[in-house]
Formats: structure tokens, sequence, C-alpha cells
């Protein structure tokens, strides 16, 4: 299986399919992943097993991403977001904060009107600290892949101790700090698991308590999307286009923004 690791605390440019020409930041080691989830379609592939090398420090951080800026400004480039993303969940290097911090005033100096998103799988919004980092960003993209926990769990793997309803509260609790920067990401998929079972996250049973979910967060923006790229386990395959965009039209009642990746 090829999977995507990133060996740099920052990396790319790259072209997002949802974010546009993104410059990344991965707050996680180079040789392996480490996430609170172990998502069956990541394209980092699955958590790496015993010790990691060490994450990058905050000083690392903002050296190289004030080079990288200042590099796509001498070519007269700008990128479009600088995107947490990664080896990983980004919200779980202990800097966090202080590195959107640094993040924020490096892109104010460097590359203002560039955008500074997270990607986040919002385990860990019970953190007081995470969650100001989070505030300090443009947008913050957290995943919810399903309105059932039992598909979250067979799904996205989380670490024990997950709650998908204490997590919708979570949100829902920070959602007049975030404002417009709450947006809300889905990846929607079937697979057939170990033991031969099939399983389907755009069923009308996930889906249903999902637009609930919504219901109740009510974010200004939600991206729908499908798997791109080669995933860990073999038998994942991608949502049809017509199953999204009828997931989208639904969804539309409810959130003002809607985008879909095919
Ligand atoms: S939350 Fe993101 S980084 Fe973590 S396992 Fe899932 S897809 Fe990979």
């Amino acid at each position: 299986m090829s999977t995507i690791l990133f060996d740099k605390a920052v990396f790319g440019p790259v072209r997002s399919r949802r974010l546009g020409i993104s410059l990344g930041i991965n707050l996680l080691p180079p040789d392996g992943k480490v996430c609170s989830f172990d998502c069956l379609y990541c394209e980092c592939g699955f958590n790496r097993r015993g010790a990691a090398s060490a994450l990058p420090t905050r000083e690392e951080v903002a050296g190289q991403l004030e080079s990288a800026l200042a590099r796509m400004a001498e070519a007269g480039e700008r990128p479009d977001v600088i995107t947490f993303a990664g080896n990983g969940e980004p919200t779980l290097h202990k800097c966090f904060a202080e590195i959107m911090r640094d993040t924020v005033g490096l892109r104010d100096k460097l590359a203002p009107g560039a955008k500074v998103c997270v990607l986040t799988n919002a385990t860990r919004l019970g953190d007081p600290k995470v969650v100001d980092g989070l505030c300090l960003t443009d947008e913050a993209i957290l995943k919810i892949d399903s309105g059932l926990e039992s598909t979250v769990a067979a799904l996205d793997r989380p670490a024990a101790g997950y709650s998908l309803d204490e997590v919708v509260e979570r949100i829902y609790a920070l959602r007049g700090r975030l404002g417009k920067a709450l947006t809300i990401q889905t990846m929607f998929v079937s697979w057939t698991d170990d033991e031969g079972v099939e399983h389907d996250n755009s069923r009308e049973e996930d889906v249903a308590p999902w637009l609930g979910i919504l219901r109740r967060l009510a974010p200004p923006r939600l991206m729908i999307y499908t798997i791109d790229r080669e995933t860990p386990l073999k038998t994942m395959a991608k949502t049809p286009p017509a199953v999204l965009d009828a997931i989208a039209v639904r969804a539309r009642e409810i959130v003002p923004e809607v985008s879909v990746s095919y």
C-alpha cells in the first residue's frame, strides 16, 4: 500500500480538492501517523505502532513556515490557505496553541489574505488550550463522519473514551467563539470489514441522525467528500456522485454553504 507521509513540518504547496493552493503544516512525526482516530480510509495509513520520532518543535515549525512563505513571496506566489493537516491529528501537539499564534503572525506578515485552516477530528475539544488555539483559525474543519456512534467506531476507530454526543456538545458550546470559522467535514464511503460485513455511511440509518447533528450545530459551512486516493483498507470504495449530491441537497436545507468533492 502506498501512503502519504510528510517528512517535514511544512510541506507543499499542494493543490487541494477542497482548499485550493495549500501550504501544509505537519505537527506529527515524519515516520508514521499519530492520531486519536485510526480511520480505515486514512491516506497516511494506519497508526504507527511503537515509539515514533520526536514531534517538530514550535521553533522548527515557525522557521520552516517563514522560509516557505518567503520563498513563495519571492516567486510571486501566495497560498490560498495554510493548512494544519499532515501525519495525524494536529491538536495532539502540546504546543498547538502557541504554533497557531506563530502561524497567524507569519501569515499576517508574509501572506496576508491567505486563510489559516485546521483539519481536526475534534477529539481534543475538552482541552481549553486546544480550543484557544483553534479559535485563532479562519476555518476549523471538524470531522463528523456519521450520526451513529457505532459507525464512527467502525470507520474512524477512535481511541478509548470517545463519545459522539460529547463531541457534538463540545462543538455546540464552541459555536459562538468559532462563528463563521466553524466547518463540519464528512467523508462518505462504503467498505467490507474482515468478517465480510458490508458498511456504508451514506445509508439512511447514518444520514438521518447526521442531519440531526447538523440541525443542532447549524454550522455555516459543510464539506462532503469521498476517498480520492489509495486507502489502507483495500475494500474501501467511493460513494457515487449521485448519492453525495442527494445528501448535499438535504444538507443545504440546514447549512448555507455545502461543498461536495467527488
Ligand atoms: S482523523 Fe484524519 S489523520 Fe486521523 S486517522 Fe482519520 S483521516 Fe487520518
